[in-house]
């Protein structure tokens, strides 16, 4: 296992070999993420009930102590140790639970995890950028269908929260401070909202019903939310999930994404704005989005459903 850089693109890339022999959709009596029952299966969880439940992925991408690369570095191809974290959120000891429906206390008790994770991974030395997502669905790639997130510590900023964090540099303020703002000001995009938060198609989405959910008041990360901020985090949440399964009648698959400020060392408390990413990969109750020529081998998205229009439906179907 080891990253190399791809000299083109300048971005790195992780080789985990050992990825392939995962588990991959057990039956529901053989779920390693249920709790160990007397008598059971001995699983991950080695308790008869759990609330929540963290512990380090079994098929690791990334390691504390990683073995050295397979290959050589040169100057052309960089090689590194796939040195970093990965870890398994579980949400519920209900192997038929889904985020949408964990309820507003366990969400919350979720988020405060979360927070826990992002301070204690961030701390240490070979993480630099901590990302919190959630694969949800076998459209996505779900190996595991019992509720559970991930969270990954990379060593270095990954590509998408750089891209952001380059913006805000470039434009010299939070740029999403000024989203935020216009999205509250001009509210035909908005899906939901509370006190703390607001949740809304973006302006200009690469998936046609990816919601972004991002705090009123600038704030870095989920260690910077209080108490209240963490229980309206919560309802925003359940409002958008809920909302997702109500679109079309059915448990929508979607890939949930944190983006928060690095924890690499340097300051990033102007330049980096909470916001969680939702990007559902259906553009229809019976299509999904395929990434084609366009996505795959130019980058450019391309949609054909309006931004307006996706919000609408999805407001006209929140709980
Ligand atoms: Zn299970
Ligand atoms: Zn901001």
């Amino acid at each position: 296992m080891e990253r190399r850089r791809d000299p083109l693109t300048g971005q790195w890339r992780v080789f985990a070999g050992h990825r392939q022999d995962r588990t991959f959709l057990p039956p529901p009596d053989q779920c390693p993420l249920c709790p160990t029952r007397p008598g059971g299966l001995v699983t991950e969880i080695h308790k008869p009930s759990f609330d929540i439940a963290v512990f380090d992925n079994r098929f690791p991408s990334l390691v504390a102590s990683p073995p050295p690369p397979s290959v050589a570095g040169t100057d052309l191809y960089a090689v590194a140790p796939a040195a970093g974290a990965c870890e398994v959120v579980v949400y519920s000891d209900d192997h038929e639970a889904t985020f949408a429906g964990l309820g507003r206390e366990r969400t919350r008790l979720v988020i405060d995890t979360w927070a826990e994770r992002y301070t204690a991974l961030g701390a240490r030395p070979e993480v630099a950028y901590v990302f919190i997502f959630e694969n949800k669905g076998e459209e996505i790639g779900v190996t595991l269908s019992h509720p559970h997130g991930q969270i990954y510590g990379y060593p270095e900023i990954p590509p998408i929260p750089r891209l952001e964090l380059e913006a805000a540099a470039a434009a010299g303020r939070c740029v999403l401070c000024d989203v935020v703002a216009a999205e509250v000001a001009d509210d035909q995009r908005a899906v939901t909202g509370n006190d703390s938060f607001v949740a809304f198609v973006p302006f200009a989405p690469r998936f046609p019903y990816e919601v972004h959910i991002a705090s009123r008041v600038h704030r870095p990360s989920l260690v910077d939310l209080d108490d209240g901020e963490r229980d309206d985090l919560a309802g925003v949440l359940e409002t958008v999930t809920r909302t997702y399964d109500l679109l079309w009648g059915f448990s929508l698959p979607y890939v949930m994404a944190v983006h928060q400020a690095p924890t690499d060392g340097g300051d990033w408390s102007a330049a980096s704005h909470l916001h969680v990413e939702f990007t559902p990969i259906h553009r229809s109750a019976t299509k999904l989005k395929y990434l084609a020529g366009s996505e795959l081998g130019a980058g450019a998205f391309i949609s054909d459903v309006a931004p307006e229009q996706a919000a609408a439906e999805l407001r006209a179907r929140r709980p």
